[in-house]
This record gives C-alpha cells, structure tokens and sequence, in this order.
C-alpha cells in the first residue's frame, strides 16, 4: 500500500536509504484549482489525490444577497424590517474561532472626528498575518481603487449570516467565493485606504448592518465573549456600544417608540448580577457614582482591592 504523506523534498534521499527497493515513496504533492485537494506524485509514476479537511460551511446559508462586487450587499434592506432580535451560534465543535489578529483596541466603534467608524481599529506591524474570524465564504476580495476608505479589503461571509471586514490590508491572499477556515490566513496588515498607520479595520455586520465588533470579541483576552450572540435591533445604532447598550435600553425603554426592550434587558432592575465593562478613563469611583453603590461595595463584589488598577474590557460586577 501506499504512504501519503507530506514529506520535504530534502528528506527523500534519506527515506529513499531505507526505502530503497521495497516500497514506493511521495515524490512531491501538487497544487490543484481546489485547495482543499492536492495531487501527491511518487516514485514509481503513479499518483493520488490528497484530501484535506475541510471548513465545515453550510453553502446554502451563503446565497441571500450574494454580491462579489458590492462592498455592501444589503443596501436595499431597510433596519426597520430586521427582526428585534437575532440569535446567532458562533462557535461549536465545527466552527471554531480564531482572533484575526492580537492587540488591543485603540479605536473603538462610534462616532470619530463627527464620522461614523463603524469598525474597530486593531495596531499591527505591516505584513502580520490577519485570520479569518470563523469558517466562511470570501464574498469580497478588493483593492483600494474600488473600496474608498477600506483600502485592500476582504469581507467574508459566514454561514449564520454574519460577515467580517478586514480592511487597510497591504496584501489579499484570497479571492471572491473562495471558502476559508477559522484562522486561515486571508491577508497581510497594512495601511491602504484611509489610515494613518498600519492597523486593521475589522467590522462585523449582519444583513449589511454593522454592529460593534466588541460585542463578539473581546480583544482583551483575545477570545470570543460567548459561544452565541443575541443581536439586538439597536446595536445597529452607531451610537450602541458593548457594555452601554443594555444600560441605554432600561433607560430609555419608556420612552422609545420601539419595544424591542425584552426582559433579559430589563433584568438589571432586578436582583440579578448586573455586570460593567471597564472603559477608558474609568475609576471605582466614577463607576460606583453611576450605579448608586460604594467602592467597598464594588471590591467586595469583585474580589479587588481599591487599589487594583482597572483593565480597559474588565468586567465588573456592579450589583
Ligand atoms: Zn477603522
């Protein structure tokens, strides 16, 4: 029978010593128009295919608005006809994650200089490999000329629903309805487009609206924040970031037109955890002040000392 295997080509004049006379051995592997199928050639002129794991994509979930040209493929969806609520899964024991690049958050989404970044913006060196986020289906792979802003940009599409921008890059190795795996290797950082140095703009969007990004990682601890998220229609509001939102929902859900405000975000005028992300800026103090509750009290809660310093991203139980 014959051995498939990868082997470096400077390693069969060794196996061929061993080998020599008793078996065929692979002579070298070779690329096919599938990237998930490789030819592997051997000694005695025959050859196999190779077959390598494959991303689980589910491909019927990828054709609603399946635009390769348009940036945004959704424009004639209006927010007002999207559900309140939107339940996606992200990860299971076939979907994994992976953070498309590490760092920390130095531009967050929300209004900047008066314009709407509708992104997260992630420093990088130029020429750091940037991940695809999850499996997925490249539905955009452009350069700067047609792209404004976004620069060398890749949006892939998952098969939730979700897309995933990666915008500035400085190189794009893949190309339009190209599938791709979690942590799969989809470009190079850079600074193209409108940037001031190089970084990764990265946006997550759903049916062509985008959200904030940290709703899904937390680049602090560079993992996922859960396995599902619950997309909520006002997260669509550039002005709905992560950690505020639920709290912007009790407030204003006696006033506001719309009754999207569900019990899980009521929840917090009941004597369930309530729960603060630490923003920049932010001391026990101020944040004790905004919850009606005491530093003593808010250590307790936490663990912490008065004189812990508070990461940006932390979570903070605040009743
Ligand atoms: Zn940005």
């Amino acid at each position: 029978m014959k051995k498939i295997g990868l082997l470096l080509l400077s390693n069969i004049l060794l196996f061929n010593i061993f080998t020599q006379g008793q078996e065929t051995y692979p002579l070298d592997t070779l690329n096919t128009k599938d990237k998930y199928t490789k030819v592997v050639l051997f000694s005695d002129y025959t050859w196999t295919y190779l077959e390598l794991d494959r991303p689980d994509i589910d491909m019927d979930a990828l054709s609603d608005h399946w635009d390769t040209e348009a940036i945004h493929a959704f424009k004639d969806v209006e927010i007002a006809s999207l559900p309140d609520t939107v339940n996606l899964t992200l990860v299971d024991a076939t979907h994994p994650f992976v953070l498309p690049i590490k760092g920390s958050v130095y531009s967050r989404y929300g209004y900047r200089r008066k314009r709407p970044h509708r992104g997260v913006d992630i420093p990088l060196t130029t020429g750091d490999s940037v991940r695809a986020a999850f499996n997925g289906v490249v539905r955009v792979s452009e350069g700067s000329s047609k792209t404004g802003g976004y620069g060398n940009l890749v949006i892939v599409r998952h098969d939730n629903g979700l897309e995933t921008y990666y915008g500035h890059l400085s190189k794009i190795l893949v190309h339009e309805n190209e599938p791709v795996r979690a942590g799969e290797v989809i470009g190079l950082g850079g600074s193209t487009g409108r940037s001031t140095g190089p970084h990764l703009h990265f946006e997550t969007r759903y049916m062509g609206k985008a959200f904030d990004p940290e709703r899904v990682v937390d680049w602090t601890n560079g993992c996922l924040r859960d396995t599902s998220l619950v997309i909520r229609k006002q997260y669509y509001n550039i002005n709905s970031r992560y950690g505020q939102a639920d709290r912007t929902v009790a407030q204003t859900s006696s006033s506001s037109s719309q009754s999207h405000a569900t019990s899980s975000a009521n929840s917090s005028t009941s004597g369930s955890p309530q729960y603060y992300t630490v923003r920049k800026g932010d001391t026990l103090g101020k944040i004790a002040g905004k919850y009606h509750t005491t530093v003593s009290k808010l250590c307790k809660l936490n663990k912490i000392k008065e004189t812990t310093i508070l990461q940006i991203g932390r979570k903070l139980r605040v009743r």
